[in-house]
C-alpha cells in the first residue's frame, strides 16, 4: 500500500450469497483528490463505499484509511472519514441542531467542542437558518444537507458521498453540486453519481466500476480516445443495412441519432475513417457528412460498460 495515500483499498470484494458484488477492487485516494465513482444500477459502487467506510465487512482484502486499518483500528480509520450513505441515517423527530450534536458525539467530538463543530457544520452546507427546525419538515434537499453536515462534523480528512444528488430536484442538486465543490477544498471526496456530467464539474478522477470490477480508474483530462473508444458522427443519404456498418474494421456500434445522422462508435486503437469512405463510394452509400465527435466522459462509459457486458 501507498502510505501517501489518504484512502487505499487493495483486492476488496463481497459476495452476497453466490453473488459477487465487489470483484477484486483495488484503488487509492491522496489528500485533496475528488474522485467521481460511476457505474450503471447494481455495479458494486453502495457495496464498495460501504466496506471503505467500514459498514459492511469484506470478504476479502483490505480498507486503510490514513494509515488506519479498517479491521484492526476501526475506531482511528473512522475518525478520518465522513460518510453520507444512499439512504442519510437522519432522525426525523430530532432538529437539526440536536441531529448535528449527536453526530458529533458519535464521531468522537469532545463535548466542550461540540456547539463550535456543529455551527461551523451547519454554516458549511448552508443550514444556518434550519438550526431549531425539526429534521423531518425539512425539504428533501435540506435533509440531504443535513445528512452532508453530519458526515463533515467532526472534520474528517476524507468525505465518502453515495449518490448525493439522487431524488433532488433540478435545483436542488444545483445547491448540493455547488457544495460538493466547497468541500472538495478541505476533504478528499469520493461521490458516487449516476450523473455523468456531476463528474465531469466537479471530480479530477474517474473510476467506473462494472459488474463489481473496477473497469476505468483515471484523471478526466486524461481520458482520450484509444481507452474507451471513439465515435464519428455520419450522415448517409443511403444507408446501408446495419451490418454493414458493423463489418467496418474496429467499428462497435452504430446508432441512429435523432436527426438522422448515425454514430459510429469505434475502437480508440483503429480508425475506421479510409474504410468507411471506400465503403460508401463502392456501395453509393451518398455520405453527405462525416465529423468525430469529441469523446467524453459519456462515451468512455459506454463503452466499457457495453465491452464488460459483452465478455460477461
Ligand atoms: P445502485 O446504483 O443501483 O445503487 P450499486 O452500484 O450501488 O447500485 P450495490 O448496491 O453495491 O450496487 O449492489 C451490487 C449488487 O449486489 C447488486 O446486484 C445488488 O442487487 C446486490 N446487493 C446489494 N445489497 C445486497 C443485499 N443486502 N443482499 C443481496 N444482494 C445485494
Amino acid at each position: 500500500m501507498n502510505d501517501n495515500s489518504l484512502v487505499c483499498i487493495e483486492q476488496l470484494s463481497r459476495y452476497y450469497g453466490g453473488l459477487c458484488a465487489v470483484d477484486d477492487v483495488s484503488f487509492s485516494i491522496g489528500r485533496g483528490e475528488v474522485v467521481g465513482l460511476l457505474g450503471p444500477n447494481g455495479a458494486g459502487k453502495s457495496t464498495t463505499l460501504g466496506m471503505i467506510a467500514g459498514v459492511l465487512a469484506p470478504a476479502g482484502g483490505r480498507v486503510c484509511i490514513a494509515g488506519h486499518d479498517m479491521c484492526r483500528a476501526p475506531r482511528a480509520a473512522k475518525a478520518a472519514l465522513g460518510y453520507l450513505p444512499e439512504q442519510p441515517p437522519l432522525y426525523p423527530e430530532l432538529t437539526v441542531n440536536e441531529y448535528l450534536a449527536f453526530c458529533a458525539r458519535l464521531h468522537g467530538v469532545a463535548p466542550r467542542r461540540c456547539a463550535a463543530a456543529v455551527a461551523a457544520a451547519r454554516t458549511r452546507c448552508g443550514l444556518d437558518d434550519c438550526g431549531a427546525r425539526l429534521i423531518g419538515n425539512l425539504s428533501k434537499g435540506y435533509q440531504q444537507r443535513v445528512g452532508i453536515a453530519q458526515a463533515i462534523v467532526h472534520e474528517p480528512p476524507a468525505v465518502i458521498l453515495d449518490e448525493p444528488t439522487v431524488g433532488l430536484d433540478p435545483l436542488q442538486i444545483r445547491e448540493i453540486r455547488r457544495l460538493i465543490a466547497e468541500l472538495a477544498r478541505q476533504h478528499s471526496v469520493i461521490l458516487s453519481t449516476h450523473i455523468l456530467s456531476e463528474v465531469e464539474a466537479i471530480c479530477g478522477r474517474v473510476l467506473i466500476i462494472h459488474r463489481g470490477r473496477l473497469v476505468l480508474d483515471d484523471e478526466i483530462a486524461a481520458l482520450r480516445p484509444g481507452r474507451g473508444g471513439a465515435r464519428l458522427r455520419v450522415l448517409l443519404r443511403h444507408p446501408p443495412p446495419r451490418a454493414d456498418l458493423l463489418a467496418l474494421p474496429g467499428v462497435t456500434a452504430v446508432d441512429e441519432l435523432e436527426d438522422g445522422r448515425l454514430r459510429l462508435s469505434h475502437e480508440g486503437a483503429v480508425d475506421p475513417v479510409d474504410d468507411l469512405l471506400a465503403a460508401a463510394l463502392a456501395g453509393g452509400w451518398g455520405l453527405r457528412e462525416l465529423s468525430p465527435e469529441p469523446l467524453d466522459l459519456e462515451a468512455v462509459f459506454m463503452a466499457l460498460t457495453r465491452d464488460a457486458d459483452e465478455v460477461a
